[in-house]
């Protein structure tokens, strides 16, 4: 058995029309899956379908605010109707206000809170069904969850007060829903980005004095990482190869977690 054919794996990536999620997307298209990526922003999401296609990939897109309930419910029936199935689920939506903490109003954090972990929870809850028809009873061939987290789920920061905490809840969601739904051989795993190149961190290098050579100098590897660097976890944790791996929490950092 190859473990890294996805061939007839059908995966939803919330997200992922740029960024990490594409990175993710692009490598499980590769490893032959059917994609469906869903966001707000259908001009990127247009672009990406074409990226995929171009691998030789079945890929589609769906408008979608991860932030409406009826949505990714609806994003989940779609999918389940259109390719008869749905394999794996990569909750990788996500934002940031960069505030200090006494300056954030309970709108601000419910909005970063409602994105970032809110909407993980609605779409595996979701997911759920479809999951446990594909995997029940058996030990391969299961429903596979893939969360992202954060070095925030890790560490604080002071202009990260909701981003954090909303990360570090993906984390504690990820080990519940774990034990949940090892029964119905569902996997349900996090995987924590250090700092990656993309339009999010863009933002928080203009907003924050430093922080590009700051990130340089700590992360062992001395470099950001890039998107494309998240194909293999991605590819790994939708196939076979993890099938017995479940409420791990796996940085993909250049070292940045393990530097003291
Ligand atoms: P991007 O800004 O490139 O990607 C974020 C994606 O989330 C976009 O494609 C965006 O789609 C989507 N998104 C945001 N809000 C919503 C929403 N309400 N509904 C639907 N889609 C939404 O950044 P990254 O690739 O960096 O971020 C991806 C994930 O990785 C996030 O969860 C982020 O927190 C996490 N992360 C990133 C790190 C980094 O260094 N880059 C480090 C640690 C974690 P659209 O444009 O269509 O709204």
């Amino acid at each position: 058995m190859n473990n890294f054919d996805l061939e007839g794996r059908v995966a939803i990536i919330t997200g992922g029309n740029g960024g990490i999620g594409l990175g993710m997307a692009e490598g499980m298209a590769r490893a032959g899956a059917t994609i469906v990526i869903a966001g707000r922003n259908a001009n990127k999401g247009t672009k990406a379908v074409s990226t995929l296609e171009t691998l030789g990939a079945t890929a589609s897109f769906i408008t979608l605010d991860v932030t409406d309930e009826a949505a990714c419910h609806q994003l989940i029936d779609d999918t389940v109707s259109t390719h008869g199935r749905l394999d794996v689920l990569v909750n990788n939506a996500g934002t940031n206000i960069r505030k200090e903490p006494e300056e954030y109003t309970v709108a601000e954090w419910r909005f970063v809170l409602d994105t970032n972990l809110t909407s993980a929870f609605v779409c595996s809850q979701a997911a759920y069904a479809a999951m446990k028809k594909l995997g029940g009873g058996k030990t391969s061939g299961g429903g596979k969850i893939i969360n992202i987290g954060s070095m925030f789920s890790l560490f604080g920061a002071s202009f990260s007060t909701a981003y954090a905490a909303s990360k570090g809840g993906m984390v504690q969601m990820t080990k519940a829903m774990a034990c949940a739904w090892a029964k119905d051989n569902i996997q349900v795993n996090t995987v924590l980005p250090g700092w990656i190149d993309t339009e999010l961190t863009r933002g928080a290098r203009q907003d924050v004095e430093g922080l590009h050579e700051r990130i340089e100098a700590r992360t062992p590897a001395g470099r950001w990482g890039r998107p494309d660097e998240f194909a293999g976890i991605a590819v790994f944790l939708a196939g076979s190869g993890s099938d017995f791996v479940t409420g791990a929490v796996i940085p993909v950092d250049g070292g940045f977690a393990a530097q003291g």
